[in-house]
């Protein structure tokens, strides 16, 4: 007998108070072989949206590769889209498609703005809280942004929402986190997903065995020099796909963000997200000459600066962000205003240096509008998927909204398993 099929049979004759009793027990355990309803790779907001959507009685194990704090979904700035209302439909879908150059997936920017609101009025549940004004939300704008329809709390609008769904995650008894386990290899039988393979904090080489298993291991910052992405984001889903043959969409569609903060120094760069130009800083040659749309799509002002530092003979161009209002620069942006501080830089009276760097993956493994993969019982969500929504190129604010929305459509489908065989024909 199979493991899988040992352990679904371990499951239908176990009764309740053995099973509590055997969690219990499991606990105190080393990780050496484990077994759940559903193991979850990578502690973001895709991993943890998906938790929170799966139903109590489900046993769930989380890993992480580093402790379960530090994603790239603690360090979002800018904010999450949402559809403000039905006259801004149209705009936002033809904003989206625009940005991906007309590659995105239809459908799936279709579902991403049809449920944003939802999305929105499920993180307020949990605990999130968006900037408002006048007891309304608070909306800014971002670069290719017809409009302003982004949510944001201060510029740490991440870390809101990603320390409030971890407490939550915290708090259910049919969760558990592995912190510093690395998902090294996904179990294979007959065809199907059937678990990870994981080293533990130990060192250690163990098993988890899952009916389904969810990988949210984010992006693949780590393999760049330059990137906003924590190091240890590298892909790792990408490569395990690639060995069993899963399928796997746009490996070459990178984001590069253009404005990080220019530093000698080596580690992550820091980010200067787009809603400092959304609200009005502007970029400047070496002859304090502006030489682009800021709120052109990245791509469109990455080239732009790396054209102007070629033909500067610099390693940076400058940004202003003298056009907004300092108590707007202090309230709206803290962190970068802290971060640029103690760089040396005071952005209320100086422009400061900055630089294209590694941001984003739009490429991934391929899923379905229910973030299933090519793979039996194998689902991908968030930066490590690929569902179309971002095709060539990511609409500023739209990933946190991507990965949650996806996020919860692939619980929602573990949710009724029965649907499983219909829906990877898609
Ligand atoms: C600086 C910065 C600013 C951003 N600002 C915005 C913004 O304003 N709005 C927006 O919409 N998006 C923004 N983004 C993008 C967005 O934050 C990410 O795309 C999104 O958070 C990805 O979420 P995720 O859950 O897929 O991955 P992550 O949050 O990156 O989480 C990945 C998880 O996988 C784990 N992991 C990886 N490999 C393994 C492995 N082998 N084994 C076990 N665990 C593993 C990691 O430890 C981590 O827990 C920003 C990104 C950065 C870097």
């Amino acid at each position: 007998m199979n493991q899988k099929n040992h352990w679904k049979k371990c499951w239908s004759w176990r009764n309740k108070k053995s099973f509590v009793l055997g969690r219990l027990a499991e606990r105190k355990e080393s990780i050496m072989e484990k077994k759940a309803d559903v193991v979850i790779v990578g502690t973001g907001v895709a991993g943890l949206f998906s938790a929170l959507n799966l139903p109590d009685d489900k046993e769930i194990i989380m890993i992480t590769k580093s402790d379960a704090e530090s994603s790239d979904s603690f360090l979002a700035q800018g904010g999450i889209c949402v559809l403000r209302d039905e006259n801004d439909y149209d705009s936002y879908f033809e904003d989206t498609m625009k940005a991906g150059h007309y590659e995105n997936r239809k459908e799936s920017v279709d579902i991403m703005i049809r449920s944003s609101r939802e999305i929105i009025e499920d993180l307020v549940g949990y605990g999130v809280e968006f900037e408002q004004r006048d007891g309304e939300f608070a909306y800014t704008r971002e670069g290719a942004h017809s409009r302003p329809r982004i949510l944001f709390h201060a510029d740490i609008t991440g870390k809101e929402i990603t320390s409030k769904l971890l407490e939550r995650v915290r708090e259910k008894h049919n969760i558990t986190i592995y912190e510093y386990t690395t998902m090294t290899d996904i179990i294979e039988e007959n065809g199907s997903c059937a678990g990870i393979t994981v080293k533990t904090k130990d060192g250690e080489n163990a098993e988890i065995y899952a009916e389904y298993t969810i990988l949210a291991s984010g992006g693949i910052g780590g393999l760049y020099q330059h990137s906003t992405n924590f190091p240890h984001l590298t892909g790792d889903a990408l490569e395990i796909a690639k060995k069993h043959q899963i399928r796997l969409e746009h490996l070459d569609y990178v984001q590069i963000h253009p404005t990080t903060l220019y530093s000698e120094k080596p580690g992550r760069r820091f980010l200067i997200s787009e809603s400092v130009r959304g609200e009005g800083a502007v970029l400047y040659n070496k002859n304090m000459e502006r030489f682009v749309n800021e709120l052109l799509p990245r791509d469109v002002v990455t080239k732009a600066i790396r054209e102007q530092m070629e033909k500067d003979g610099t390693d940076f161009v400058w940004l202003s962000m003298a056009p907004i209002e300092k108590d707007t620069i202090l309230n709206h942006f803290p962190n970068i205003y802290q971060h640029c501080l103690e760089e040396g830089y005071d952005v209320t009276k100086e422009c400061i240096p900055v630089v294209p760097a590694q941001h984003y993956f739009m490429g991934g493994i391929w899923v379905d509008k229910n973030s299933h993969t090519s793979m039996p019982q194998l689902f991908a969500v968030g930066e490590t998927s690929c569902n179309g929504v971002h095709g060539a190129n990511r609409l500023a604010s739209n990933s946190l909204l991507e990965s949650l929305v996806f996020a919860k459509r692939a619980a929602n489908l573990i949710k009724e398993e029965g649907c499983l065989e219909k829906e990877q024909a898609v």
